[in-house]
């Protein structure tokens, strides 16, 4: 625990300027970070190297600590470049009949969202739409295209046997001119992998049906090769935007950076969940945070502050700074945590601790362990809580059952105050304590 917490505050206390040492060791944290979010590793690489050049003499806000104004820079450049140019809805459709195609692997999720953003556009801007479906491979596939048009009310290209996907987009063409329709979506095949097949295919239809825009889909799940199938399609057949299926998994969503980075195209929309309407506009700054692992480390320095109050601040970092650390000043630190959302909401705004909140979970150690341990030292006396030395057995016996809690849970706090004690008094030596905590005001 002390361990835990140890990072916890050495996260909220630690301060001074953003020096090389400093960006060299945030950054470290976050190129692990955005592989284990399986943004590709030459992505990664190239990415780090851009905030390192950003980050190296930046002037460090006085609110938070190196590690976290590192972050913060980081944070901030993955929404820049996730960021892509207008809002989602900017698909240029005009001129009626535009053609929107749909291209990408085979499983990617083509087809469903073909279907959700013929309702999505057809809901919003009262788009009357064609679906067509050009996967001569599964004749299951254009009936499932079929079965989606209909759900979401939308038409879709009678469909005939025996015919090439150039004839089909051919037909689909004709078909949506005469029939009036305002945009036409064409949905293709795909392969497992991408091979020249499947590629002048593409190209075939592209050069027949003149998209206006054409969509990448990609799983969002997918990470090293999504850079690949990204530069392939974008060098072969041209793409215009992405859309990033199954963002509703627990992927982190790396793929939308590699995408970025590699094609330099707009993220359109995302996919979460096989439902027709479960289709979003890409937000970066969700993504950004997802890819961190961060929750939002930014909103844990907010929340510290707002919290904590100035003038307990003070008093205590003038204690701090003696290596005074009584149980007086745990109560307020574990009454700090319970306010900022308890060990979950600390932890889960922490980068890379998800999974130790999960232990912690598991280990007891949530907001009701706080509580208890709040009540064994609302049940000592002034005396004991200003000097916890004097604590012996009989002592011990009469809080733990005045808080209703065994003996071992008053030792397992006292243990825990030791520690946190000694971590005071040294960082209180060198006078950083007490910058640190005004620094949090
Ligand atoms: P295609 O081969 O590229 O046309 O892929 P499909 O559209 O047939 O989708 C393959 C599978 O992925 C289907 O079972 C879909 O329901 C599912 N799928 C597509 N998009 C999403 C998504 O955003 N989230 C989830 N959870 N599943 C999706
Ligand atoms: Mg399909």
């Amino acid at each position: 625990l002390s361990e835990r917490l140890g990072g916890v505050f050495d996260r909220l206390t630690r301060q001074g300027a953003l020096t090389d040492a400093d960006v060299a060791t945030a950054l470290r944290e976050v190129r692990t970070a955005l592989l284990e979010a399986d943004v590709s590793l030459p992505v990664a690489r190239e990415f780090t190297k851009r905030v390192q050049a950003k980050a190296t003499g930046q002037h460090v806000t006085k609110s938070v600590t190196p590690g976290q104004q590192v972050v913060k820079i980081v944070h901030d450049e993955l929404i820049a470049v996730l960021q892509g140019e207008g809002p989602a809805d900017a698909l240029k459709i005009d001129n009626p009949p535009a053609a929107i195609l749909m291209v990408g692997l085979q499983g990617s999720g083509k087809t469903t969202t073909t279907a959700k953003l013929a309702k999505r556009l057809k809901d919003r801007q009262g788009k009357r739409i064609l679906l067509a479906s050009l996967d001569t491979n599964r004749p299951a596939a254009m009936e499932q295209l079929a079965i989606l048009a209909a759900q979401v009310g939308v038409d879709s290209l009678p469909i005939v046997a025996g015919q090439t996907a150039v004839q089909i987009a051919q037909r689909a063409k004709t078909q949506a001119s005469m029939g009036g329709y305002d945009i036409l979506m064409l949905d293709t095949a795909g392969r497992l992998h991408i091979d020249e097949v499947l590629m002048s295919e593409v190209q075939a239809v592209r050069d027949i049906a003149q998209p206006r825009e054409t969509l990448l889909v990609v799983d969002g799940l997918t990470g090293q090769d999504a850079v690949n199938v990204a530069a392939q399609f974008d060098g072969q057949v041209g793409i215009s935007g992405v859309v990033l299926t199954r963002m509703d998994g627990d992927g982190r969503g790396g793929a939308a950076l590699s995408m970025r980075h590699v094609t330099g195209k707009p993220i359109r929309f995302v996919g979460l969940g096989e439902k027709v309407d479960a289709l979003e506009e890409f937000d970066p700054e969700r993504v950004a945070g997802r890819i961190l692992g961060m929750g939002d480390i930014v909103a844990l320095v907010e929340k510290a502050r707002e919290t904590f109050e100035a003038e307990q601040a003070e008093r205590m970092a003038k204690r701090f700074a003696k290596g005074l650390f009584n149980m007086n000043d745990l109560k307020t630190q574990l009454d700090q945590m319970l306010k900022m959302g308890g060990m979950q909401g600390v932890m889960g705004m922490l980068p890379g601790m998800g999974k130790m909140q999960k232990a912690a979970a598991e280990a007891g150690m949530d907001d009701r362990m706080l509580r208890r341990q709040i009540a064994l030292i609302n049940s000592m006396t002034k005396k004991e809580r200003a000097n916890p030395d004097l604590l012996q057995a009989s002592r011990k016996k009469r809080i733990a059952a005045g808080a209703g809690l065994e003996v071992s849970e008053l030792n397992k706090l006292l243990k825990q105050h030791r520690q946190m004690a000694d971590m005071m008094k040294k960082m209180g030596k060198g006078g950083a304590m007490k910058q640190a905590l005004k620094g949090m005001m």
